[in-house]
């Protein structure tokens, strides 16, 4: 297991953790299928109005004339960050934005946030207070203002957002959360940004060589809060944020639409200064990185076409979704001359680091 993994997780999943390592396990489960294992001893959630339950980016409840969404995250000292070198800030900014950005992949308008805080005996009040002001920064720019939380002693010192957000059904024709589970054979791929440069980032961050662009990719990621709501009220039925990685969050949709997807690698934006600086990397890093929290979707060429005019910030098709296969993995990736050059690991693997 590795100690400094500084990849996103969510409270439950951390729940769960804390609970499975308190138990004489051996080998550490996989994340999703431990989470399935723990959902399923529970009683059914006795809620009409219930949309999305466990298994996508937020829960959705049906209130009235509004789908409200439902999202939290935790980021621990040691696991997901290091106090001893991180920028509060930038800290208190991407606890909030990893929270967002779930928002994001419903097509849902952030709401409000609430904020419990662990701290460590003599952690100092200044830091605290930068923390802050970086949750700030980011509700100012992209919504979701902090209207409560709680504050506890802890060992180590974690950052725990809970989030709400909203889809006004009155607001367009297309007023459904877009959910992991609505891709359909034939569907494009698409995606609203570029992918590898937080991975890229990080990697230098833990290599003591920080370069500002990358670092600041990686520690101040900025949600497509806007560009999820568009692409739902485009059409877009389907759609996860990207914080595993490429192939991770795209075999996410694969499992839970019972498909699978061919990426075709040349089309996935990569920034060229990447390529150049990481010549051998730049595709693992595209690929598995994660923490990119830009969008990945499905949907059909006619809705990705009027997405396409929607969406203010470029979007790019990067491959098609196509029936399940009988023995192979649910994510394909194929150079330009067609070769296999899947990864044999997708991306992040919350449990094993
Ligand atoms: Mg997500």
């Amino acid at each position: 297991m590795a100690l400094l993994c500084w990849a996103p997780t969510n409270l439950i999943q951390t729940l769960h953790i804390i609970r499975y390592v308190t138990t004489p396990h051996t080998t550490p489960p996989d994340e999703f299928a431990l989470i399935a294992d723990l959902v399923a001893g529970l009683k059914t959630p006795d809620l009409a109005d219930l949309i999305v339950g466990n298994g996508d980016d937020c829960s959705a409840l049906r209130r009235g004339h509004f789908i409200d969404v439902y999202t939290t995250d935790t980021m621990v000292d040691g696991v997901h960050f290091l106090s001893a070198s991180v920028n509060w800030e930038d800290l208190g900014w991407k606890s909030i934005a990893v929270n967002l950005s779930d928002i994001a992949a419903m097509g849902a308008e952030p709401l409000h946030t609430l904020v419990t805080l662990g701290i460590p005996p003599g952690f100092p009040a200044d830091s605290l207070k930068k923390i802050y002001s970086g949750i700030g920064a980011i509700t100012s720019e992209l919504g979701g203002p902090v209207t409560g939380g709680d504050v506890v002693r802890a060992d180590n010192l974690f950052i725990s957002v809970a989030a709400v957000g909203t889809i006004d059904t009155r607001s367009s024709e297309y007023p459904a959360p877009m959910l992991r589970s609505n891709a359909m054979h034939g569907d494009v791929i698409g995606i609203t940004g570029v992918v590898g440069a937080s991975g890229a980032g990080l990697e230098l961050i833990k290599a003591g060589k920080t370069v500002p662009g990358w670092a600041q990719v990686h520690n101040r990621p900025i949600p497509d809060v806007i560009a999820g709501q568009v692409l739902r009220a485009s059409g877009v039925k389907c759609a996860i944020d990207v914080s595993d990685g490429l192939v991770a969050d795209l075999s996410h949709i694969c499992e839970q639409s019972n498909v699978a997807a061919t990426i075709e690698m040349e089309k996935v934006p990569v920034p060229t200064q990447l390529k150049d600086s990481f010549p051998d990397d730049w595709r693992r890093l595209a690929l598995s990185g994660g923490e990119d929290y830009v969008l990945l979707f499905a949907c059909s060429e006619e809705v990705f076409a009027r997405a396409a005019t929607a969406v203010e910030t470029p979007i790019t098709r990067i491959g098609t979704v196509r029936g399940k296969p009988e023995s192979v993995g649910p994510v394909l990736v194929i150079d330009a001359n067609g070769n296999d050059i899947t990864p044999t690991r997708g991306g992040w693997d919350h449990l094993s680091g």
